[in-house]
């Protein structure tokens, strides 16, 4: 068998679940079966308890170097209780050089009962050393009336709204979900690709940047500000400190910073997938722009909002279009490369605004 995997797909195509079934399927423990989901090897696994698989689920931007070390040295003992060790990595994607580094040896050359199994966007997300050093299953993006199946089977949602979700959501079935049980989510994803229709003019760009990172920073702030005093309380408990005292001994005080610098880079994180999640949204608009000014018969993403589609081809010829589109995949490489949130929005922004609001300004 080979020992090092690589899962690719699309966000939501399901990458980590398939690779915590697979590990569930080595560690069954019902003889002859490969993965019964039922016994206690394909259940704890599935939990993410099982003692001989590690899940590293990351909330930050880059898994460090240290952190690969701590897997390498895993891999390299022995199964404690299963018939394998099992190692997964959900977002080998965040592997930096020098981490990937780390890792190369053990990937290549695994202890016989270890199994690497590493999940990625796609293949271009990984550094070609460790690309090469796995085999490759390539997950694809289910059919939206799936999605909608899925949605009306399992959550008992209505089919309509089943239907609009899973197609707003362009298939991806965690955020189909949300957005057919959250008010909010739909009103924030009205508002988002109401935005390309709007932007006539340097100010109206200028706002909608502001307004994106806004509320990118309050949700991130929101979840992490409950989080954040839990895990202060119970660092402060572990470490046998006071937690109402003034000031903390220097040792503590040490711990808390650490603490906070950790909180800080997964509050950027979540803004980041956030604004990641939005620049998404705001294609599929210009998306549907295009595939209706070619004729072509394709579903748009955004079957509820025709008019505004209409609008903007009428605005927007196809190379314009094509244009806005690539604009939009640059902020996103600009993000990724750790690009200042408001600023890169901002040019974004700036380089979408309608072409004749952006001829007459000129004239
Ligand atoms: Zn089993």
């Amino acid at each position: 068998m080979t020992h090092s995997w690589l899962f690719t797909g699309p966000p939501g195509s399901g990458r980590s679940v398939a690779a915590r079934a697979f590990a569930a399927a080595l560690q069954c423990d019902r003889p002859g079966e490969t993965g019964c989901g039922e016994c206690e090897g394909c259940r704890t696994v599935m939990l993410g308890s099982h003692p001989d698989v590690t899940v590293v689920a990351t909330n930050e931007t880059f898994i460090r170097v240290d952190r690969a070390r701590e897997l390498a040295l895993a891999a390299a003992s022995r199964p404690a209780m299963g018939k394998w060790r099992v190692i997964i990595i959900e977002d080998a994607d965040r592997l930096n050089e020098q981490a990937a580094d780390a890792l190369l040896k053990t990937l290549e050359e695994p202890p016989p009962r270890t199994v690497w199994l590493l999940c990625a966007p796609t293949l271009d997300d990984l550094i070609v050393t460790v690309r090469s050093r796995c085999r490759h299953v390539r997950l694809g993006t289910p059919p939206v009336d799936a999605v909608a199946e899925l949605l009306i089977v399992r959550d008992g949602i209505d089919p309509a709204m089943a239907h609009y979700a899973a197609r707003a959501a362009q298939s991806h079935i965690g955020i189909a979900k949300r957005l057919a049980t959250n008010e909010d989510a739909r009103g924030r994803r009205r508002r988002l690709i109401s935005i390309p229709v709007k932007l006539s003019s340097l100010g109206a760009a200028l706002d909608s940047a502001a307004d994106l990172v806004e509320e990118a920073t309050a949700g991130a702030e929101n979840t992490s500000g409950q989080d954040a005093s839990e895990a202060r309380a119970e660092l402060l408990r572990q470490l046998g400190a006071d937690p109402h005292a003034r000031t903390q001994p220097p040792a503590v005080r040490s711990h808390l910073r650490t603490l906070e610098d950790d909180q800080k880079r997964q509050a950027r994180r979540r803004q980041h997938d956030t604004l990641d999640a939005a620049l998404t949204d705001l294609s599929s608009m210009y998306r549907d722009a295009l595939v209706l000014g070619t004729g072509a018969q394709v579903d748009p993403v955004n079957a509820s909002e025709l008019e505004q589609i209409r609008t903007l081809a009428k605005a927007m010829s196809s190379e314009e279009l094509l244009g806005a589109l690539e604009t939009i995949a640059l902020a996103r490489q600009r993000l990724i490369a750790n690009g200042a949130p408001l600023l890169v929005m901002e040019a974004m922004m700036v380089g979408l605004i309608l072409p004749r609001a952006r001829s007459g300004a000129r004239g």
